[in-house]
């Protein structure tokens, strides 16, 4: 090795290079957004590479999406050549995780080739739990449990952990369902997300000397995006990278931890485990695998595990699905002798946009707070725009206009475009739009808008009325709410139709005249016939929307998701009523039907040039040439349910999305609120969001309303009087003057000042808020 600085090294700042090269002994980089930490990430394990201080099968590192773990593998390729033969150990938590879980199976009771339960899978197991212990499942509806399922096991409690408030939940009944539960997954050898890492964490608990193994193996085990990890992926760590020492009691190193974490009463899966985790004897014996350097003296000594994380304690975006920010501010205590370093140099955005953004987050109490500067001052450089729009089917033209713009004057590639928002249901009109323009896009870390479970059932209601052969919608829906018509009778129905060939609804009537059925679903599936009868003569003279909200209400189906207690079930609830709202653009439910057809064969080519659209929480650590941030309004971000259930911390983790969205941005942030949302009909004025009043008017550029979108011209952002907005403005700290867009409101008193999301009532109390941003693919 030459004295000579490698090239990966050379472009790094002095801090930079100090994070890649302190291999040895614990390292926290905290720094906030576009500081590069995770290029430190990649740098780091390139030189522990390239330096020959590891095989690539030697380090761990985990990513927090899939994508992030491709892309991270195919930097450090570039960065040390064809020298690394994959990284076997890159992914997720969840991914490692299941390589863990297979190569020990048997240890926890399941075999290798055991199954991963995906959500329905999940949902149906836990309903028939449920009726097994003779409980309503109405009452208590199977998702409500996997909800609280989920909270557990990202606490890391297993049944005999969790806090007596929750045992007993479900009629007394919530800690024997947990039990049933594991007890039957074990019975079909397949377990659940929340076990991927459970069953690794009790694995090590309880086999010291399969935890041994991966002490010798892990030299290095490097984190990205550290401050959204949960307690169970901390412990998960803790486990791999803290080595008890030689001749110390495990339990002295585990045991602070427990008085930390006792809060949440996380920390008490080891019971049965400790007793054997001492280390083993013979820890000194060599990789087995690994042709590592025969430096024998190191082989006899305790090999060092050096454990790196990176992370942002103001882009902690997760703390509904548990994630935990204090595991980052927490790091020297866990890791005593930590090196800590900070990067203050921000190397992705504009001054203006790291202005905005930085302006924004100090409005945040609960935070270590950080600087952050960057030596981009060119005057070219454009400010962050906010936009005001009359409703978000202009807010969609005009960014799909924007967006060609930006294609035809600056050659601006599509893939460097991204749309954030903060609900998925608002994802609908920018897809209605861009299929209309031919604008190709492609939605990330979701399904489309009308891909979406809910979605799909209530198109399969309308599909039936408005086209009674069409069998498979009535297959899908037929049971769905639940009515007890199973596939026997379903069966039976097929046959009925195929011999007669006439569809299934027309077999269904006749069906119902005939002795063949059981009374129970006979009578069933005879007032299921008479409601699509009822609906389909409705249909020539209604108003299709009203029609379609009502064939969901009498259906069922709406209240279905209104008794879900699930953590998905108010953003269900949302794009259901999207969907009502953005069929008014249609004349009827067949053209309207027509269109989403169109809609759903667009292609999504992964290699195709084209505009991202995803929510805010999957939009972490990623970045673009130029970001649209839309729906800055209050109710919708601050979400109303963000703020209904996590009060001042709830409004915290909202601004900090909008920091997340913000530091997305390389060159250009275009924000955008509307006036109005039409929800069931009805013209909703809105608020603009607090947030806007947060950003700093040095690097804020508020655009001229462009009256050729609805004509609405100067007096038309308004929407509330003055009196809403001096409520608004007690959350501002004003740093400076009343900017513009907020004058113009102002003045502009006496338009009726609607609740914005007026059903929103009916939503909260949900164990968790929506699952409108989880990007983990349960979706
Ligand atoms: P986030 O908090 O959003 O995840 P981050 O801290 O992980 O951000 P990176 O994504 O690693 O930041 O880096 C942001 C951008 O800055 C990337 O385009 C990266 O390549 C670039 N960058 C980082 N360090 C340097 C450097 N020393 N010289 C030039 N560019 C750099
Ligand atoms: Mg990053």
């Amino acid at each position: 090795r030459g004295t000579a600085t490698p090239d990966y090294l050379a472009g790094l700042n002095p801090e930079q290079r100090a994070a890649v090269e302190t291999t040895e002994g614990p390292v926290l980089v905290l720094a906030g957004a576009g500081t590069g930490k995770t290029r430190v990430l990649t740098t780091r394990i390139a030189h522990i590479l390239s330096t020959g201080k590891a095989w690539p099968s030697q380090i761990l590192a985990v990513t927090f999406t899939n994508k992030a773990a491709r892309e991270m593998k195919t930097r450090i390729g570039m960065l040390v050549g064809g020298q690394v033969e994959g990284m076997p150990w890159l992914g997720t938590f969840h991914s490692i995780g299941v390589k863990i879980l297979r190569r020990h199976a048997e240890l926890v009771g399941l075999k290798p080739n055991f199954t991963i339960l995906d959500t329905d899978d999940q949902i149906r197991l836990i309903k028939q739990l449920i009726q097994a212990e003779n409980l309503d499942d109405k009452r208590w509806p199977a998702r409500t449990f996997a909800t609280m399922l989920d909270g557990w096991k990202n606490k890391g409690l297993l049944p005999k952990d969790i806090p007596e408030g929750d045992a007993r939940a479900f009629a007394g009944k919530g800690r024997r369902l947990y039990e049933a539960y594991q007890a039957r997954l074990s019975t079909l050898n397949a377990c659940d997300f929340g076990d991927l890492l459970m069953h690794p964490i009790a694995l090590f608990r309880a086999n010291p000397d399969v935890l041994a193994d991966y002490h010798r193996r892990f030299k290095y085990i490097l984190v990205d995006e550290y401050q959204d990890t949960n307690v169970a992926q901390y412990l998960w760590l803790r486990l791999l990278a803290q080595r008890p020492s030689r001749g110390r009691e495990a339990e002295t190193a585990i045991s602070p931890l427990a008085g930390e974490i006792s809060a949440s009463s996380a920390a008490r899966i080891p019971a049965e485990g400790r007793k054997g985790d001492r280390p083993s004897a013979g820890q000194a014996a060599p990789p087995r695998s690994e042709p590592r350097s025969g430096d024998s003296a190191s082989e006899n000594r305790q090999q060092q595990i050096n454990i790196c994380c990176v992370g942002d304690d103001d882009q902690s975006i997760y703390g509904w699905r548990g994630a935990e920010v204090d595991n980052i501010l927490r790091f020297d205590k866990d890791f005593p002798g930590a090196t800590v370093i900070r990067l203050e140099r921000n190397y992705r955005s504009t001054g203006h946009i790291l202005g905005a953004a930085s302006h924004l987050i100090a409005h945040n109490e609960d935070r270590l707070g950080k600087t952050l500067f960057t030596d981009r001052a060119d005057p070219e450089d454009p400010k962050v725009e906010v936009n005001a729009g009359w409703d978000s089917e202009e807010e969609a033209r005009a960014i799909g206009e924007a967006i060609e713009d930006l294609q035809r004057r600056e050659d601006h590639d599509l893939n460097d475009m991204a749309i954030l928002v903060r609900a998925s249901f608002q994802m609908r009109s920018f897809e209605d739009r861009f299929v209309t323009m031919g604008l190709p896009y492609r939605v990330i870390g979701g399904p489309r808008f009308y891909e979406r479970m809910e979605i799909r059932d209530a198109l399969a209601y309308f599909r039936c009325v408005s086209q009674p052969a069409d069998d498979l919608a009535f297959e899908r829906i037929v049971n769905t709410p639940k009515r007890g018509l199973g596939d026997a009778t379903v069966r039976l129905l097929h046959d009925y139709g195929r011999e007669r060939g006439i569809p299934l609804i027309a077999a269904a009537g006749e069906m119902t005249e005939t002795e063949e059925l059981k009374p129970k679903p006979r009578n069933t599936l005879r007032s299921l016939v008479a409601d699509f009868r009822r609906w389909s003569d409705l249909l020539p003279t209604m108003k299709h929307t009203e029609l379609a909200e009502q064939i969901l209400e009498e259906s069922g189906y709406t209240e279905m998701w209104q008794n879900d207690r699930s953590a998905e079930a108010p953003g269900r609830l949302e794009n259901l009523k999207e969907l009502i709202r953005s069929m008014e653009e249609y004349e009827s439910l067949p053209s309207f039907l027509e269109h989403v057809a169109l809609v759903m064969d667009a292609e999504q080519d992964a290699e195709l040039d084209a505009v991202s659209i995803m929510t805010l929480h999957s939009a972490k650590g990623l970045e673009f040439q130029t970001v649209f941030l839309p729906g800055w309004e209050e109710r919708l971000f601050p979400h109303q349910r963000a703020l209904d259930e996590g009060g001042r911390s709830g409004l915290e983790e909202e601004r900090r999305l909008a920091y997340v969205g913000l530091t997305r941005g390389k060159r250009r942030v275009k924000i955008w609120f509307v006036s109005n949302r039409r929800i069931h009909g009805l013209w909703q004025s809105t608020i603009p969001s607090r947030f806007l009043d947060e950003l700093p008017e040095a690097h804020v550029e508020v655009m001229e309303a462009n009256t050729s979108y609805g004509g609405y011209g100067a007096s038309g952002f308004g929407g509330y009087g003055a009196s809403r907005w001096d409520g608004a403005s007690a959350f501002r700290e004003s740093a400076y003057s009343t900017p513009g867009w907020k004058r113009a409101q102002a003045a502009q008193a006496g338009f009726a000042s609607g609740a914005g999301f007026a059903e929103s009532g009916r939503q909260r109390g949900g164990p968790s808020r929506g699952g409108d941003g989880w990007s983990g693919g349960r979706t």
